[in-house]
């Protein structure tokens, strides 16, 4: 039943078709037309199906975002009455509208406190274009203009529009960008198995954050705006810090004055079994983005999420002249406010934190502990990191950063599965709604895959 679809088109007309007329987000286009995309036609759950009717385990939910799973009527029928009762209205003059306002209360319950007040956008990039907005009429309206530098860090990750991706650190966006937003600069990331070498964990945490008090004083403290940082790094790879990172960070910014902004567009919404990841990691930030797990990807919504002494200085600024013609889309916040009630109701994230969660990452690790490539597996609840590396439990990558990685993503492709390569890390990020069983599943090809990757490197 599942994998019959009204569609009148075979694999081949989609594909050519495809390849005339669509160009995709972050992909060589030439080579993917000649290979033809994969056509993915429904979902259930956390399986994909493919238009020649292949079962897919999503580990990746979607791109980090469908923490629900797929098929949830719920998020359907709270679109469909919404569309029918007001399916759209804007709030820029004097107007609002029911499902904006309870979205808004709900977050303010949900969120750790001290975030009472939400500004709405349609994604994460734009939430942290609406960041830097926020944070430079922050300290415009106490009269410390000069700070707006925001620190950020290389290889993190913060959407694509021009503020995005230059608060963002990615070197091969960067190359394609000569236009970037001034005032961003970056520091180095607190990735310890690729560049801590020779340190303890801890000692390389507190040499990372002492990075950015390096910086704050090359800049001038009365010229630093903020610090922006996930919380833990998604696309760069799964990267937790060390523990005393996060701390410390969080240290120097209050030393400094500086506003401290989670990105939790991955790591918000029960990825690590908290709500948002910074309680993971114990630090308050004064701004958060939120993004993908906030509609688990349904509709598009993006949110920023103010604390107090934050929004009070902008609510008492004046105008603040920003806004985009969907900020608080009634139809995507109807279906935030249904999505929160499955991950709350449901018991979604308790569950992730007290029983998957765990059984995933213990699961992987045992899985994988007699694999011959893997260097490191980091993560916690629903996501994790596994770094391929030439020499089993060694502190040392491939050369040619990146192959290996592609080929293991080759064999999750012919095993219908869906893992990702960051460079030589493989990463999983399955929906939040995965049983026991579908775990098993998913590490078992997950472990397999790995496994055709070291036989075919020869091990
Ligand atoms: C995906 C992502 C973004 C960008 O969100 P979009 O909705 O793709 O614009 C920003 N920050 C982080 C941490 C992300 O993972």
């Amino acid at each position: 039943m599942l994998n019959q679809t009204s569609s009148t088109r075979t694999t081949q007309q989609w594909q050519q078709l495809d390849a005339a007329h669509h160009l995709h987000p972050f992909s060589d286009m030439g080579s993917l037309n000649r290979a033809g995309s994969r056509v993915i036609t429904h979902a259930e759950g956390v399986y994909l199906w493919d238009s020649e009717g292949n079962k897919i385990i999503d580990g990746m939910a979607g791109l980090w975002c469908v923490n629900v799973g797929y098929g949830r009527k719920e998020l359907a029928d709270a679109a469909q009455k919404q569309m029918l009762e007001l399916p759209y209205y804007n709030t820029f003059f004097k107007t609002t509208h029911p499902p904006v306002i309870e979205l808004s209360h709900e977050l303010a319950q949900l969120t750790p406190e001290g975030f009472n007040h939400f500004f709405y956008c349609n994604s994460g990039s734009e939430g942290n274009d609406t960041v830097l907005r926020i944070v430079h009429q922050y300290w415009a309206a106490q009269g410390q203009a000069s700070k707006r530098y925001v620190i950020s860090r290389h290889n993190a990750y913060h959407g694509s529009t021009i503020a995005g991706g230059s608060l963002g650190g990615m070197g091969y966006m960067h190359e394609q960008m000569p236009s970037r937003v001034p005032h961003i600069v970056h520091i180095g990331q607190p990735y310890w198995f690729g560049e801590g070498e020779g340190q303890t964990p801890a000692e390389f945490g507190l040499a990372r954050a002492a990075e950015l008090e390096a910086r704050i004083l090359e800049l001038g403290a009365e010229n630093v705006a903020a610090f922006i940082g996930e919380p833990f790094q998604g696309a760069g790879g799964v990267i937790f810090p060390p523990d005393n990172y996060w701390p410390e960070i969080e240290r120097i910014c209050r030393k400094y004055n500086l506003l401290l902004v989670a990105d939790e567009v991955i790591g918000g919404f029960g990825r690590t079994g908290e709500w948002f990841a910074h309680q993971h990691f114990g630090f308050k930030p004064d701004l958060m983005t939120l993004a993908k797990g906030l509609t688990s990807g349904y509709v598009p919504m993006g949110a920023v999420a103010i604390q107090d002494h934050v929004a009070q200085t902008l609510i008492a600024g004046g105008d603040f002249n920003h806004g985009l013609t969907y900020s608080g889309h009634p139809v995507a916040a109807a279906v935030a406010l249904a999505n929160i009630a499955i991950l709350r109701d449901d018991g979604v994230i308790d569950t992730v934190k007290h029983d998957t969660g765990p059984y995933f990452q213990k699961s992987l690790r045992e899985a994988l502990a007699a694999s011959p490539i893997i260097g490191e597996i980091q993560g916690h609840g629903l996501v994790a990191g596994m770094q391929l590396s030439p020499q089993a439990g060694s502190q040392t990558r491939f050369e040619n950063g990146g192959d290996i990685g592609l080929i293991c993503r080759d064999h999750c492709f012919a095993n219908n599965l869906i893992m990702r390569a960051t460079g030589d890390r493989m990463l999983l990020s399955p929906p939040l709604v995965i049983s026991r069983s579908e775990i098993d599943e998913l590490v078992e090809k997950a472990a397999r895959c790995l496994r055709l990757t070291a036989e075919g490197l020869g091990y």
